[in-house]
């Protein structure tokens, strides 16, 4: 019994849900060499963590056989992290060009208007970050604003001065001014939630 993790399309990061649903232990993560940590010792192929992981990295193994077959279907993958974009959730290929990447380029988009400005502050090295399964499109239907994506992945100070503590986070701007944010991850399961969320936040920002 054992626990196979594609690194492929695996952000590995201490925010991995694995660790914290492991009733064993067998799945941890190690602080020291920040990297998550296997030992199939332990592995009681319960399958939380794998069910907990938002790309499907995380597979387990009943027999030996099974064991081979998925090391070689893994060591056989040919996708990286930045393909979950096309083939997960029906997401569109970002164009980058639209991309801010600097905070400059930021504070000119966010001074220049007095539109409502929606941003989101990803990191295109994290998993979550990638995988849109709300279409940003649908969430601000009727609403006329304008909708930047951010990539903060070198822009911490940025995510200091906003206060933004998990990421991606949408935040919410008029005349300037930070009117608001939503901050982390809403897989598929909570766009009511997030959706909740954002009708509230436009009531203050409209
Ligand atoms: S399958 Fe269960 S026991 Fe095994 S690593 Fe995952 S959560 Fe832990």
């Amino acid at each position: 019994m054992s626990i196979l993790i594609n690194f492929k399309i695996c952000d590995n990061s201490d925010e991995c849900e694995g660790p914290k649903l492991c009733p064993v232990k067998a799945l941890t993560w190690d602080n020291k060499k920040k990297t998550l940590k296997i030992d199939n010792t332990k592995c009681i192929s319960c399958t939380r963590c794998a069910r907990s992981c938002p790309v499907g990295a995380i597979h387990v193994a009943r027999t030996e056989a099974e064991y081979k077959k998925i090391k070689k279907e893994i060591d056989k993958d040919p996708r990286k992290i930045s393909d979950l974009f096309v083939d997960k959730y029906g997401a569109q290929i970002l164009d980058t060009s639209t991309i801010i990447k600097n905070d400059k380029v930021f504070k000119t988009k966010i001074t220049k208007t007095n539109k409502l400005i929606i941003c989101e502050f990803f990191d295109p090295s994290m998993a979550q970050c990638l995988i849109r399964s709300i279409p940003i499109k649908e969430l601000f239907k009727h609403i006329d604003m304008l909708f930047y994506k951010v990539d903060v992945s070198n822009m911490k100070d940025l995510m200091n001065i906003y206060d933004v503590k998990k990421i991606p986070s949408l935040l919410f701007f008029k005349n300037e001014k930070l009117i608001g944010k939503i901050q982390g991850f809403y897989d598929i399961d909570h766009k009511k939630d997030l959706q909740d969320k954002i009708q509230k936040m436009l009531k203050k920002c409209i």
